[in-house]
């Protein structure tokens, strides 16, 4: 399989010119800062784990942490390269961070995942820490693994840095708010997307691949919220009824051990959920899913990134030519970050602020980016919604390097 950084590099390539920028600030930016390497011993498995950091220019590295049996260097390279671009789009200090171990944690046991969550920290906590890199949950990570990677890393160093960590436990210093935050911040760009664009049906059909904490979370605010949601599914494939699921019911099921496709409705793989004819296709699993070989069989209206990275470079350009609207991951599904950042400060400052303060926020920075993409968007007329994000995000990190006195 190709390296999925390769999408990266193909993306930025073929934009540079659109968006003005030179070589050696293409280069710069595709230059990792930092690529920790490590063997995590646990029993007689030999898990590979990563760590990056990319372009610390505007502040410490931040991004989450995936356990999962597909993880790669590449794609953890990827990853953290696109928290760096959605870390300057909304406005936060960061830098982008990753992180990841290849196993498959399920079915394994909490003490497995618990010698896993350790070993990671004992392999890289010389890089982590409030002011260096912080990471947070991801694909199959959770708030109590955080919690074990905070003790571990308070273990090593002899004292208490709550603020290394985000998407803690409650009890350890995490906000409520961040458990379904990257799925707020999804529903609030999808009402301003409804409220910009034409031909979108009174009660808009949706379906979501992935049902996860962004894909879950964004189904029962949508479903609340009046849409029809068709078709949802997990990685054992999908459920539909065009006559609309009760997501509810639905969740219910999951929670109770029952996987979302036992659920009524007729059956669905993933590759005929991503091809319905819908107001609004949500991807909220991993990344490409569309790519070259499917894009052109899409035929939703609009697509929101809530994943990171699933529409690949190759399918951007056809879905651009079908005139389908894709919000881009590092704007669509940045509420996460945003609500870590309020973790992180108020964690380091001590102070405590109030949930609705912060829900506001939450609303205030989400629209803020919205708009900023949208009106260049707008203005500029031949750039697609993602290169206009990239475009904003990339001039901020950019005019910050400079400001450093460090541009070539
Ligand atoms: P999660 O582990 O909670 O859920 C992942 C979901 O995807 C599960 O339902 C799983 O069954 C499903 N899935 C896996 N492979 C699939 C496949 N091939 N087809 C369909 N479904 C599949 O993870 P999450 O936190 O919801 O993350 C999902 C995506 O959102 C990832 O790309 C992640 O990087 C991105 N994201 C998450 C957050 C966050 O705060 N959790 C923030 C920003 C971005």
């Amino acid at each position: 399989m190709k390296d999925v950084f390769d999408g990266v590099t193909g993306r930025l390539a073929h934009i540079k010119q659109r968006i003005g920028l030179s070589d050696s600030e293409v280069k710069a930016l595709l230059e990792p800062e930092r690529i920790s390497r490590a063997t995590l011993k646990i029993g007689s498995d030999n898990l590979p784990a990563w760590r990056v950091a990319f372009n610390t220019n505007l502040g410490p590295a931040k991004g989450g942490i995936r356990f999962h049996p597909e993880v790669s260097e590449g794609e953890v390279k990827s990853l953290a390269f696109w928290m760096a671009l959605k870390n300057s789009l909304v406005g936060l200090p960061y830098g982008g961070g990753k992180g990841g171990v290849k196993f498959n944690p399920k079915g394994k046991s909490k003490d497995y995942i618990d010698k896993v969550s350790r070993a990671y920290v004992d392999a890289f906590y010389k890089h982590l820490g409030e002011n260096i890199d912080i990471p947070a949950p991801d694909v199959y990570t959770n708030p109590e693994i955080m919690g074990v990677m905070l003790d571990q890393f308070e273990k090593k160093i002899g004292q208490h840095q709550p603020a290394m960590i985000t998407g803690k436990p409650l009890e350890l210093g995490g906000l409520a708010l961040r458990s379904d935050s990257t799925a707020k911040g999804g529903f609030i760009v999808i009402k301003e997307l409804l409220h910009h664009i034409e031909g979108i049906s009174a009660q808009p059909s949706v379906a979501i691949q992935g049902f996860g904490n962004a894909g879950l979370n964004i189904a029962k605010m949508l479903f609340a919220d009046g849409f029809k949601i068709v078709a949802v599914s997990d990685s054992s494939g999908g459920i539909y009824d065009k006559s609309g699921i009760d997501i509810n019911k639905a969740i219910d099921l999951k929670k109770s051990g029952t996987s979302a496709i036992d659920f009524v409705g007729a059956k669905i793989t993933n590759e005929e959920l991503l091809e319905l004819p819908v107001d609004i296709l949500v991807l909220a699993a991993l990344e490409n899913q569309i790519t070259a070989g499917n894009a052109d069989k899409i035929k939703a209206k609009n697509i929101i990134e809530l994943a990171n990275g699933p529409v690949d470079f190759a399918a951007d350009e056809i879905l651009w030519k079908k005139k389908i609207l894709v919000v881009p991951d590092i704007l669509a599904n940045s509420g996460g970050v945003i609500v870590s950042y309020f973790e992180w400060a108020q964690n380091k400052t001590g102070n405590i602020l109030e949930p609705d303060f912060l829900e506001k926020k939450l609303f205030d920075m989400m629209e803020a980016a919205w708009h900023r993409v949208y009106e260049l968007f707008k203005d500029r007329n031949d750039l697609d919604l993602r290169t206009a994000a990239y475009s904003i995000a990339i001039d901020r990190i950019l005019r910050a390097t400079s400001a450093r006195g460090r541009m070539k």
